[in-house]
């Protein structure tokens, strides 16, 4: 059986003051012809990262509204994580180049040209990742309805499911990609690609990240969500958010600069510490909180925490926060709320639930215009988007400067996240592609389009 992951439990009556008696009323309606049906969502951790933030909150709202809905990991262990991780940064595309104070994006895709930090797959690599997936469908062993498997690391369960016993079942099966794949490198998309023709639908979270080749007859877009009821999102007293400042050593009284992100080349801690640089040229009481939980499926992470400890050298304006410093998801939110601006740099990013975490706490944001985080930032509206870590630094320093733009930004940016990206918008996209898939509609589901209002 497969390792099973318990959430405590929701009730969608709760969302009501987030999005209004309506929205909640129609999705209850949504949920009502899915009743009892059996739900599974699979992937590979049940800590760390966007995925597990995002299923244990999605996992119970399915149950509160009638579905038996359950949370499920695949096996792992180092092999498979060096091995997934592999395929991660090759499907997101190009590799890393360090950052600096004068990188421009352009010098950056300039330097990645000639120089790659990642490996490319190999047939060892498959080897293990094949291993891990046969190991999953052979711990499978419940009927459901419909199945959502995440991201590369367990995709090839059914293709092994399928060996053993060739597909009669009624189980609908999805493929959700959390990846930006406009930069998949062509390796491993051609080996991801067949284990994923047997699937149903695919989920991708914007058109941009679609391939012209996904081999699935139905495409779904959902773009990840927030709950705002979680831990990480639920509204804190002032005296709560002075507390975990305290306990950090932070001033409350000197500026903070904030990024929220595993340590990971992909998220630029490095230029993030460049940017906290040459804003503190002019703001000297500036503090840095980079703020990053260490996943279990992230081999990369300490080897990412300790090159960006070196670039911070002595300072003890700036602070490396973790889950092994004893930061959790309530942490987190203080942090957030803290801040006086929040950093995204990715260098590429499937979505960001950080950004929407932020813009959601009121916080104005300075990120990089990749993946899906211009479709949460209005630049000029709620942050600015940035391509070079001079600008990014400009525009910090502007945001520190101008407190009345920086509140307009935050109001404005909390509004964009409640019309879009809370997950009860979440909810109702899988309900509606469920549902649609119940009635093997012949049209390619968007969800995305449906439910969203314009952004
Ligand atoms: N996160 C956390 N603690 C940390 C760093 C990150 O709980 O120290 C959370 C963060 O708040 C967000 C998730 O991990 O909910 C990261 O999701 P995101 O989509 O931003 O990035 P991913 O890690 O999936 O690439």
């Amino acid at each position: 059986m497969l390792e099973s992951v318990l959430v405590l439990p929701k009730d969608i009556n709760d969302y009501r003051p987030f999005v209004g008696d309506q929205r909640i009323d129609e999705i209850i309606a949504q949920a009502a012809p899915l009743r009892g049906a059996r739900v599974l969502h699979l992937n590979a951790t049940a800590y760390g990262g966007g995925v597990a933030e995002l299923l244990s909150t999605n996992v119970p709202l399915l149950r509160s509204v009638g579905i038996d809905a359950e949370w499920r990991v695949m096996p792992g262990g180092p092999d498979l994580w060096e091995t997934t991780k592999a395929i991660h940064n090759l499907l997101q595309g190009a590799s890393i180049a360090p950052s600096s104070p004068e990188a421009s994006s352009e010098s950056i895709r300039h330097r990645n040209r000639r120089r790659s930090i990642v490996a490319p797959w190999t047939p060892e690599m498959a080897a293990i990742w094949e291993r891990y997936n046969a190991l999953t469908a052979e711990l499978f062993d419940q009927q459901y309805d419909f199945v959502v498997v995440h991201d590369p690391q367990p995709a090839g369960v059914l293709h092994f499911l399928l060996q053993s016993s060739p597909k009669a079942s009624s189980t609908k099966w999805i493929w959700r990609c959390h990846i930006d794949l406009t930069k998949a490198r062509p390796d491993a998309w051609s080996f991801l690609r067949p284990y994923l023709a047997p699937y149903d639908a695919s989920i991708f979270t914007m058109q941009e990240f679609v391939k012209s080749d996904v081999p699935t007859p139905e495409v779904a877009l959902i773009a990840p969500t927030i709950d705002p009821l979680s831990a990480k999102n639920i509204e804190l007293s002032p005296s709560a958010i002075s507390e975990v400042l305290h306990r950090f050593g932070i001033d409350p009284k000197r500026p903070i600069l904030t990024q929220v992100s595993r340590f990971d080349p992909w998220k630029d801690p490095l230029g993030v510490v460049d940017v906290y640089k040459l804003v503190r040229r002019t703001v000297p009481g500036l503090q840095l909180l980079m703020v990053g939980s260490m996943a279990t499926d992230d081999p990369e992470g300490f080897k990412y925490f300790e090159l960006t400890a070196r670039r911070v050298g002595e300072d003890p304006s700036v602070h490396l926060l973790t889950n092994l410093s004893g930061v959790g998801s309530l942490e987190v939110n203080a942090l957030q709320r803290a801040s006086s601006v929040v950093l995204q740099k990715s260098i590429r990013e499937g979505f960001g639930l950080t950004v929407a975490e932020a813009l959601w706490k009121a916080r104005p944001m300075v990120a990089t215009a990749v993946g899906g985080i211009p479709l949460q930032i209005a630049s000029g509206q709620c942050g600015y988007l940035v391509s070079s870590n001079r600008e990014c630094a400009a525009r910090v320093q502007e945001l520190l400067a101008n407190r009345s733009l920086a509140k307009e930004f935050g109001t404005n940016g909390r509004e964009r996240v409640r019309a879009n990206f809370l997950t009860t918008t979440g909810l109702s996209d899988y309900l509606q592609l469920f549902n649609g898939l119940r009635a093997q509609a012949s049209a390619r589901v968007s969800t995305f389009s449906a439910s969203r209002s314009r952004l």
